[in-house]
């Protein structure tokens, strides 16, 4: 088959790889029809985190089941699954508790052992465990399946930063990062009954889409002028922030603007935000950090029945539709933000 392979910052090739096939009895093979690029496989694209030589990409990926192990019991040959960004066996005491992230049997898709999402198939361990099946009556419906296509990652982990930033009715929510994750947390915080949504950004496309998201205010400022800002629109701060990006600069936002006693959920990847950590603001007004790599397999199955209920539509985040030749490009594409988000279609 072929597959996306990692070679250095900013080269991606699609080359031939073995095919996928059963290694295990709890494993499936799935035929990929959907795929992403991700604003996290940026950080080893632009050479920001490690990844090898040789590597696999991807790990946002649907697709039809092709064949399955012994032991799978859920799931059966032309299914049409969804897989989180994690596979987990459903079973440890983190899956129970829905932290499926830390799932002591898991892992992720790509790397060194595992195929990617940005390929033709995949081998997925864990299969019953880790992959949702798509309900046959939307199956075939393309519009539909490109909704979906977001519960792999982003709505997921926009999701999770409004829930771990204490979103409820009638909250104000501040969103920091104005890529996929932080559309996909402005529509979550809306899902969560949040009244004022306000959006840290200054792209123009990506405004409009956050505003038919629900985001009712915008600040486009940077820095010391953008905190000022957001204190006085809300007379002390947003009760709930949702950290999107991961860098200095958006954590020192997020936590430079949180209502005291307030609470910031953070799951861009920590590259750098560290440094950004307002701790003594945090300590002097009790606010709250949580969040973390999000468990996105605990969400799929609430996320897919609004979906399909025509109450939740995240696929204006895809902006750009590609091939499997067309990914090198995708990724430059996101790399110099000219696309929001790339769907590919192998
Ligand atoms: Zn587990």
């Amino acid at each position: 088959m072929r597959a996306t392979v990692f070679h250095a910052p900013g080269d991606v090739r699609v080359e031939r790889v073995p095919d996928p096939k059963i290694l295990k009895p709890t494993d499936a093979v799935v035929r990929v029809t959907h795929a992403c690029i991700c604003g996290s496989d940026l950080w080893f694209y632009r050479g920001d985190s490690k990844w090898e030589a040789g590597w696999r990409t991807g790990h946002e990926w649907m697709g039809t089941v092709e064949d399955v192990g012994a032991e799978v019991r859920t799931l059966k040959k032309g299914d049409r699954v969804i897989a989180p960004f994690a596979y987990s066996d459903g079973t440890c005491e983190f899956c129970k508790k829905s932290v499926q992230t830390s799932c002591v049997e898991g892992g992720y898709w790509g790397g060194a052992d595992d195929d990617g999402g940005q390929g033709e198939a995949v081998r997925a361990p864990l299969a019953d465990g880790s992959l949702v099946k798509v309900p046959d009556a939307v199956k075939d419906d393309e519009a539909m399946l490109m909704r979906l296509l977001a519960l792999t990652d982003v709505m997921g982990t926009g999701h999770h930063a409004a829930l771990a930033a204490g979103v409820k009715k009638g909250a104000t929510a501040a969103v920091v990062g104005d890529g996929a994750v932080g559309l996909c947390g402005v529509l979550a915080a809306k899902r969560l009954g949040a009244e004022r949504i306000i959006l840290f950004g200054r792209h123009a496309t990506r405004i409009a889409i956050a505003k038919t998201f629900g985001a009712t205010d915008v600040v486009s400022e940077r820095g010391e002028e953008a905190i000022a800002k957001a204190l006085e629109m809300t007379g002390g701060g947003p009760e709930c922030v949702l950290e999107c990006v991961g860098s200095e600069s958006s954590m020192e936002m997020a936590t430079s603007i949180a209502r005291p006693g307030g609470a910031v959920g953070y799951v861009g990847v920590p590259m750098g935000s560290l440094k950004g950590l307002n701790l003594r603001r945090m300590f002097s007004e009790n606010i709250a950090l949580r969040g973390g790599v999000a468990p996105v397999r605990a969400y799929i199955p609430e996320l897919l029945n609004d979906v399909i209920a025509g109450k939740l539509d995240p696929s204006p985040v895809f902006d750009m539709t590609v091939d499997l030749d067309g990914v090198p490009g995708g990724y430059a594409a996101m790399d110099d933000r000219t696309a929001i988000k790339v769907m590919v279609k192998p």
